[in-house]
């Protein structure tokens, strides 16, 4: 712990800790010793551990890096942060994420964005990813020895790849998503960012619970997610969907998702090609889902109940106080995904598009399915469609252009499933370069067990 809080201090033009903890990190620690020289310690315990801002800490600063937030200290832990604690887990401090959860590149933060520990040619500053980029910075940096993170559409696993590190989103409903500040309710799915495919099996087992305060917390038992992994895949059937192989998708990507179904194969996997035929929907569907369901979530933040509220001037009634508020509070991607949202689920258009958008999840998912029935055990593809990219990218007025990034990952949000990012290989710059491994709903011990022979 006194190492970390150290490298946390040495590191900090990483912008990854937003907030940091140190007398509780060192009260934990302590307490964590007690523990361990009882004999009554879990493989957590006295693991020093940063947590994305999205999750409620009991008394420590929580903004989901959104202004709007600002000075709100929550009076509840989440669920998650609870069982950590409860194993035993040490808190280093708050780490920085896009706000509320929307991005891929950790630039819409009121913080400022976290930077990856890994230099672009030139020295140039690169992105660590979004949403989780803090997460993905610090535990790439060596700041704490693992962090939470959160996918809606692939904030774990796409700030996992560009940053050399493991990043699992299990099943929907795995991990309990109470006192988790919540994006996209139907998509939000809180899981481990890791040095290893172990750490990340142990993590989640101390994550994850059965919870009555989340309705949709999954009544299915937590298994010892650390024993499924065995290295024995033998006889498995592994699919490559033809349908990631996207036009003009660059030749390393290519050839890490060779290199990858070769070493599932030499571990004496079968290696098939299936297709997942909605896959170019994805996109589009997510990008209606998402911001349709932010745009309900956000409509708490009124000025009234958390964090900042505006100045009013003479006369100015309770909707001037809401809409200068939520003005000055939200910032220019959580304003265009409130829009969006907004306009989407409006009476003249919810047909058009969100409920077109709902038909289309049902048959992604119903692809998966089909794959699944067909006897595939894990689905293999790449995690991101490059490798980490600079910083300023944002800035470039394109949103969709960002959006593109989430190409491979935002499929199993919309399907429930889990998924891994394991870093494989580099690209020619000496950029970290991840793949993805797509699972069965509650087998994350299996698919932990099969990314693990891609280390
Ligand atoms: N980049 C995606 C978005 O902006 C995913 C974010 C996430 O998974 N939280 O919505």
């Amino acid at each position: 712990t006194d190492a970390c809080l150290q490298a946390i201090e040495d590191a900090g033009a990483l912008n990854a800790f937003v907030h940091g903890t140190p007398d509780m990190a060192r009260d934990m620690a302590k307490a964590a010793d007690q523990r361990i020289k009882s004999g009554d310690a879990t493989a957590m315990t006295g693991i020093p551990l940063g947590i994305k801002d999205l999750f409620c800490v009991r008394g420590v600063p929580t903004q989901a890096a959104s202004g709007i937030l600002r000075g709100f200290r929550p009076e509840y832990e989440s669920t998650v942060t609870h069982n950590l604690w409860d194993a035993g887990a040490v808190m280093l401090g708050k780490l920085n994420m896009d706000e509320f959860a929307m991005g891929s590149s950790n630039e819409s933060s009121t913080y400022g964005p976290a930077v990856n520990p890994w230099q672009g040619r030139d020295g140039a500053k690169l992105t660590a990813g979004g949403s989780s980029g803090g997460s993905a910075s610090a535990v790439a940096a060596d700041l704490c020895l693992a962090a939470t993170g959160t996918d809606t559409g692939g904030s774990i696993r796409q700030p996992a790849a560009l940053t050399g590190i493991v990043g699992l989103k299990p099943t929907y409903g795995r991990v309990s998503r109470w006192g988790v500040i919540a994006y996209a309710s139907s998509l939000d799915q809180a899981g481990p960012m890791t040095k290893s495919v172990r750490d990340a099996a142990i993590m989640l087992g101390a994550m994850a619970s059965v919870d009555e305060k989340d309705s949709t917390s999954a009544n299915i038992p937590v298994p010892d997610f650390e024993a499924a992994i065995t290295g024995d895949i033998r006889g498995q059937k592994i699919g490559i969907p033809r349908e990631y192989r996207m036009e003009g998708m660059p030749a390393d990507i290519d050839a890490l998702w060779r290199q990858g179904a070769e070493m599932l194969r030499d571990a004496g996997a079968e290696i098939v090609d299936i297709s997942l035929p909605h896959t170019k929907y994805a996109l589009p569907a997510y990008y209606v889902i998402a911001p349709a369901e932010a745009s309900s979530n956000l409509a708490r933040y009124d000025g009234v109940r958390y964090g900042h509220r505006a100045k009013l001037g003479q006369g100015d009634g309770i909707v001037d106080m809401y809409e200068k508020t939520r003005a000055e509070g939200f910032g220019p991607e959580v304003q265009r995904r409130v829009m969006i949202g907004t306009y989407v689920l409006s009476a003249g258009f919810y047909d058009a598009y969100y409920n077109r958008a709902r038909k289309v999840r049902a048959l992604i998912k119903r692809d998966f399915d089909q794959a699944f029935a067909d006897g595939v055990d894990a689905i293999l593809a790449p995690a991101t469609p490059s490798a980490a990219f600079p910083l300023g990218s944002a800035k470039d007025g394109d949103p969709v252009a960002m959006y593109l990034n989430d190409v491979f990952t935002v499929t199993l949000n919309l399907a429930g499933l889990p998924g891994i990012a394991v870093p494989v290989g580099q690209d020619a710059d000496g950029l970290p370069l991840g793949l993805q491994m797509i699972g069965r709903p509650f087998e994350e011990g299996a698919l932990l067990n099969q990314a693990s022979v891609l280390e």
